[in-house]
This record gives C-alpha cells, structure tokens and sequence, in this order.
C-alpha cells in the first residue's frame, strides 16, 4: 500500500489558466474577438429588438474602417459568447 494520490493525479497542463470555462458546459473556452460592422453607432446594449436599433448603452464605437471588435471569449459547442467591453 505504498500508492501515493500525488502520483495518479493528473498533470496541470492547460497552458492559460486565464481563459474561462464556459457557464453551459465548464470547458474552456476559445479566445477571439467578436468582428461587427457598424459605421454610425458601434456596438451597443439593448432590451429588445426594435426597427431602427434606436437607443441602448453605447458599448464600444466603430474604428474608421466601421469595424467594431470586442475581445472575448466563445464556446463552439454551447454557441455562447463571453465578450468584454
Ligand atoms: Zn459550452
């Protein structure tokens, strides 16, 4: 009865413990940035649809190419977005 836990508990390899897990499914999620185009407004939060997208909390505002990128994170599997602003 010499067997040690130290000795089958498996090796910590994953190479960035910053990325997340994701909250559906715990595995660890891709990082990227989310790509929009958006020449007047960038990015912003909304409640709800509405026609002309009126209104919200500005998030983040388009580059002078009318690109608008949020850095985060994404799980292919759960299709879910984690992204930072
Ligand atoms: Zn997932």
């Amino acid at each position: 009865m010499a067997s040690s836990p130290a000795a089958q508990a498996p090796a910590a390899v994953h190479a960035t413990p910053s990325v997340p897990s994701c909250p559906v499914c715990g595995r660890p999620m891709e990082k990227g940035l989310l790509a929009a185009e958006s020449f007047v407004g960038g990015a912003k939060w909304v409640k709800e649809r509405t026609r002309l997208a009126l209104g919200g909390e500005s998030l983040a505002p388009p580059d002078r190419w009318g690109n608008v990128y949020l850095d985060g994170f994404r799980c292919t599997g759960c299709r879910i977005l984690a992204l930072s602003y």
